[in-house]
């Protein structure tokens, strides 16, 4: 199935095993163990960024990481 790949942000594949994820756009190839350590650390790294954002623009809503797809 396709998922995001979360080095340049196109089409990866993931096999239906959930065992591989790899990219053809770009190198981008792991585990999917490690893929979700991966996304889980960017997300981390997100948020860390999304948090100063709002905090440096009060008032408005913190809005959604759908709104960066
Ligand atoms: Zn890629």
């Amino acid at each position: 199935m396709k998922i995001k790949c979360p080095k340049c942000k196109e089409d990866a594949e993931l096999a239906m095993d959930f065992s591989l994820v790899k990219c053809g756009s770009c190198d981008f190839e792991m585990s999917y163990g490690e893929y979700v350590k991966f996304i889980a650390h960017n997300e981390a790294k997100y948020s860390d960024i999304l948090g100063d954002y709002t905090g440096s623009t009060e008032g408005q809503s913190s809005g959604s990481l759908d709104e960066w797809d």
